[in-house]
């Protein structure tokens, strides 16, 4: 028992040093300045943006009931569906792995289709189609994810027993690995012909593609890749009126500083740290259903990891929305354009309708960034210190 006690402290502690060590950051300690949103955003666009998001959080919190309770039901009685199958334990689990994707499907089509409704009142993009059968591709994917991901873990189990999480949580971590190098020569895209280059030298990376993405409605941008496969997105309209080539700037500085302070590896290193742990948890539960290679843990096994992926979104968001702070902060570094910024975080308000100030439970359930009104407090921040500063 001492043994299992000591093992214990000396995992816990190396996950709290790479936890640390995945946290450091070019970020100074800072203190937001308090500002009056009614003072930075016209109120009408306040307004709009409060209204909206209030009813998008009760679609969030409708959707994310149904899955619940459809995945809790299907874990007590989807076993049944097991015992009728004759496609061996392995081709039965994946089977119920579909069926309890598709009730989630079917359970939550009501708030996607209302959604989609809601969002066209406010002028915003959503088509009935994506809400309802979605994009194919993406679906798609999703389904061979869950056979690939199912294959793993029963295959594992039928080979190593219950202790299947040690190898599999690697595995995924790969896999991880592999799509972030390979994702961004599949997104394709336009080049993006502004100069970077000048951008590049101040945020200390080089060669770095930036690509413009159409086909979006909305103003966004991503960072990712790894290595050789660095890339910038930038989805049409941010490069589009009333966005102007000096907010651009400011959004291609943030960008190259999740390339530059390297997030996307730190993203890849996060999701190993968790995902090792959720592995764990999930053979922990599965051995009430004889261990995961028997179909018959597999409903059981997605009820708790949609449980447990719900009880580390507040951490994952976190850590998220340390990273952008960071990115925020190093475009502020780069371009020393403060005025941009702010500029960019109070027209993202009204385009995206982002409600610049959500309530406490959406800022640790739902804001994987820092909310506008943070951002723009950051723009001050670095006004005044920089203005202190010799
Ligand atoms: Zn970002």
């Amino acid at each position: 028992m001492t043994r299992r006690v000591a093992a214990s402290i000396v995992v816990a502690a190396v996950w709290g040093f790479a936890a640390w060590w995945l946290w450091r950051s070019s970020l100074p300690a800072y203190h937001l300045p308090h500002l009056d949103e009614t003072a930075l955003f016209p109120p009408g666009a306040l307004h709009r943006a409060q209204h909206f998001g209030r009813v998008e959080r009760l679609f969030w919190v409708a959707r994310t009931i149904a899955k619940l309770v459809v995945l809790g039901l299907f874990a007590r009685y989807g076993v049944r569906f097991s015992r009728e199958s004759a496609a061996g334990p392995i081709g039965t689990g994946m089977l119920l792995g579909m069926l309890g994707f598709a009730l989630v499907w079917a359970a939550q089509l009501p708030f996607d289709v209302l959604d989609v409704w809601w969002r066209h009142r406010y002028g915003l993009s959503g088509s009935y189609v994506q809400a309802t059968i979605g994009n194919w591709f993406a679906l798609g994917a999703e389904f061979v994810f869950l056979c690939g991901a199912l294959a793993i873990v029963m295959g594992l189990a039928r080979r190593v027993g219950d202790r299947w999480w040690l190898p599999a949580a690697p595995c995924f971590v790969g896999l991880t690995l592999l799509f972030a190098f390979i994702g961004p020569w599949l997104l394709g895209g336009k080049p993006y012909h502004a100069d970077v280059r000048n951008l590049e030298r101040l945020e200390h990376v080089r060669n770095i593609p930036v690509r413009v993405l159409d086909g979006f409605d909305e103003p966004n941008a991503f960072a990712t890749g790894l290595g050789p496969s660095r890339r910038v997105f930038l989805w049409r309209p941010i490069i589009e009126p009333p966005f102007t080539p000096r907010q651009d700037r400011f959004v291609l500085a943030h960008e190259l500083g999740h390339q530059a302070h390297d997030h996307i590896w730190k993203s890849v290193g996060w999701y190993a740290l968790f995902a090792f742990p959720l592995a764990f948890l999930i053979a922990l539960a599965a051995r009430r259903r004889g261990g995961m290679r028997r179909a018959e843990a597999v409903p059981l096994a997605v009820f708790v990891l949609v449980v447990l992926q719900l009880v580390e979104l507040p951490l994952q968001n976190v850590i998220t929305r340390h990273m952008e702070a960071e990115a925020d902060w190093s475009a502020l570094r780069a371009t020393h354009d403060p005025v941009a910024g702010r500029q960019l975080f109070r027209l993202l308000a009204t385009q995206t309708l982002d409600d610049p100030s959500p309530p406490w439970w959406d800022y640790v359930f739902l804001e994987n960034h820092p909310t506008l009104l943070q951002r723009i407090e950051m723009t001050r921040y670095y006004a005044t210190s920089a203005a202190q500063s010799p």
